[in-house]
């Protein structure tokens, strides 16, 4: 069943100009074609009931859980290339709710003058990836912030990934061994160059708990995609 985003009226989902367009013309709907709408927090079986006007009715909820538990944030520092599209494509489909990529000292491509275009790509992608796996609700994607500005977060549990810490035994799943359904993870991932002894004193300051991801230094890419795994893997119920 194809995947859109609207509003529920009633017994009636109301799509958006953009995704009555997707729906009408990419696809080619066909009357009483079954479709899945998600409304930001459910997602409902419907059925397309006519076309010219288009009108959709509701069938019933779909009750499978498809958010993690938790609240998770994953703050990457911006990388070179299309690794930021990764973190955000794989992250939307492993939970992650909000994305946050940031500048820090060692953070080597810049996104100057081009922050809204970056933002609005990660954004499209994001819902991409969000309809590919159904989820009801599409991740956020945060304005660019400063390292500090990520530091002074809230939440429950505030992790960063030290590349200091690599084959350390306090490992990000043990770090995660506290966590409760419906509670906050902030997890941290540096860029290509790492973090600066500065920056690490920074965090914990800041109330952070420094994480291994292994024995291995893993790529910055690598590091957000692993993290957003085991994080899913240990709050999944
Ligand atoms: N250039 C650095 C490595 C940076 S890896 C060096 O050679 O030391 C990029 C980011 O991925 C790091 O800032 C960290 O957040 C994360 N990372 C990679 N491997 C890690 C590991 N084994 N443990 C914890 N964090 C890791």
């Amino acid at each position: 069943m194809q995947h859109y985003f609207g509003k529920i009226q009633g017994n009636e989902a109301m799509l958006g100009p953009e995704e009555a367009h997707h729906l009408l013309n990419v696809r080619r709907a066909n009357l009483g074609e079954a479709i899945e709408v998600g409304d930001g927090e459910s997602v409902f079986e419907c059925k397309v009931v006519s076309l010219n006007p288009l009108r959709i009715a509701v069938i019933k909820e779909i009750e499978e859980r498809r958010e993690l538990p938790c609240e998770v944030t994953l703050a990457f520092s911006w990388l070179k290339g299309d690794h930021n599209e990764l973190i955000v494509l794989k992250g939307t489909e492993l939970g992650i709710k909000h994305f946050a990529p940031f500048i820090s000292e060692r953070t080597v491509a810049r996104p100057e003058g081009k922050e809204k275009n970056k933002i609005d790509r990660l954004r499209k992608i994001a819902e991409e990836g969000t309809k590919q796996c159904r989820r009801a609700e599409v991740p956020s994607v945060e304005e660019f912030v400063s390292y500090g500005q990520i530091l002074a977060k809230k939440a429950d549990h505030k992790v960063l990934a030290y590349e200091g810490m690599a084959g350390d035994s306090r490992s990000l799943l043990k770090a995660l061994s506290s966590v409760r359904p419906g509670e906050s993870i902030l997890f941290v991932v540096g860029p290509e160059g790492g973090f600066s002894e500065k920056e690490a004193k920074m965090a914990l300051e800041a109330g952070f708990s420094f994480v291994s991801l292994g024995g291995r230094i893993l790529r910055a890419e690598t590091a957000a995609i692993y993290g957003a795994s085991v994080i899913s893997a240990s709050v999944e119920e």
